[in-house]
């Protein structure tokens, strides 16, 4: 077989791989004698826009191939870091060189759909190729569909192997939750339609830390029901935004630390303004990074209407990753990293 390049790079989600992903893999199968497959967001938290694990994508994108194409392709996980893109940059690198070993004839392939798709133009030492779009297919719609159990709106944008896969995967307790997420925020986003200008919505996340531990709440409520996510909420009218974190955390923790100790406890805060950080909409949060001291974890209670609250080791948090709700373990690395 003759092809122009040693190695094909081809980065997506995959969620999930439709027939216009098993188009461009075709494609990068003739252009390349291996092809590295880079699953993004993974150990992502399931949510409506990432629903199916690794293992999950992987399996599904190998029932599409024959056995002789499966040993041409290397899958390789990557995290997202949402607010660094040198920190991803440095991870595919990393993980390319690794399977490449120097080789210089090397393509990234992929399509420019919209403005989330300028990562494909940030691999100056690769060739690229634009693929094209394929047959209109997105995967947004395909996931809409799927989790409005619409199922001739995606049947055939679907190699056949994965229409199979997502029939059997709704017999899980996954689907039949994403499917109520779905929902709760078709109707949170309806309920903002009569506004005159897209909302923008403004919170507070209180990164509490003592002693390599992280104070974390259980979510009691969609969006990210079940998910563990840093204590917070949305800012009233009448508050700062420091009263609001404070209140929230405050309502939620039940941390028995006085006021006054943790407003002095603030040694720094930051921004986070992803755009895709919520699925409920465009939301920014002020993070506040607050320092205990002291031998014992000042004792914690999760009140009845918010979520149980629980000090965390690091450790641990790390190896959950993917229980933790939205960027919040992104907003806790940006602190702990610091201090
Ligand atoms: P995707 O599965 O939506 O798309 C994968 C590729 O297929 C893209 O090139 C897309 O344009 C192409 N494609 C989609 N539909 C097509 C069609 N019908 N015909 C032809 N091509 C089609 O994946 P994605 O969301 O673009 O994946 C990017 C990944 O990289 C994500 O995981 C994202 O989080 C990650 N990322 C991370 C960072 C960071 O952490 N700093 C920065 C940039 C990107």
């Amino acid at each position: 077989m003759q092809t122009q390049y040693q190695y094909g790079i081809y980065i997506g989600r995959f969620q999930p791989f439709h027939l216009g992903h098993l188009r461009t893999l075709n494609l990068a199968l003739q252009k390349a004698e291996e092809v590295i497959l880079i699953l993004g967001s993974y150990r992502a938290a399931a949510d409506t826009r990432n629903p199916w694990q690794l293992e999950e994508r992987i399996a599904m994108i190998q029932a599409c191939l024959d056995h002789q194409t499966r040993q041409r392709i290397h899958f390789v996980p990557v995290r997202d870091w949402l607010y660094s893109d040198n920190l991803w940059l440095a991870a595919i690198q990393q993980k390319v060189q690794e399977i490449t070993e120097g080789s210089e004839s090397i393509v990234v392939m992929g399509h420019h759909k919209d403005a989330s798709s300028y990562y494909l133009h940030l691999f100056p030492q690769w060739d690229f190729l634009e693929t094209g779009y394929y047959l209109n297919l997105h995967s947004r719609q395909i996931r809409a569909a799927y989790f409005t159990g619409q199922e001739q709106d995606y049947r055939d944008k679907l190699p056949p192997v994965i229409t199979h896969f997502l029939e059997q995967f709704k017999t899980s307790d996954r689907y039949q939750q994403l499917c109520e997420e779905y929902r709760f925020l078709q109707e949170y986003q309806q309920a903002w339609k009569k506004a005159p200008y897209p909302p923008v919505f403004v919170t507070m996340d209180a990164v509490v830390v003592q002693s390599g531990h992280v104070l974390m709440v259980r979510r009691k409520a969609r969006p990210g029901l079940g998910l563990m996510a840093l204590p917070g909420g949305f800012l009233r009218q009448e508050e700062t935004l420091v009263e609001g974190m404070l209140r929230e955390l405050k309502e939620e923790t039940r941390l028995k630390v006085p006021l006054p100790v943790l407003r002095g406890s603030i040694v720094d805060s930051q921004v986070f303004d992803a755009p895709g950080r919520s699925l409920r909409g465009r939301t920014i949060t002020h993070a506040y990074f607050l320092q205990l001291s002291g031998e014992e974890l000042p004792a914690v209670k999760g009140s009845d209407d918010a979520q149980k609250a629980k000090w965390i080791s690091l450790a641990d948090l790390y190896a959950q990753e993917e229980q933790i709700y939205e960027d919040h373990l992104q907003i806790i690395q940006h602190f702990v990293s610091r201090v």
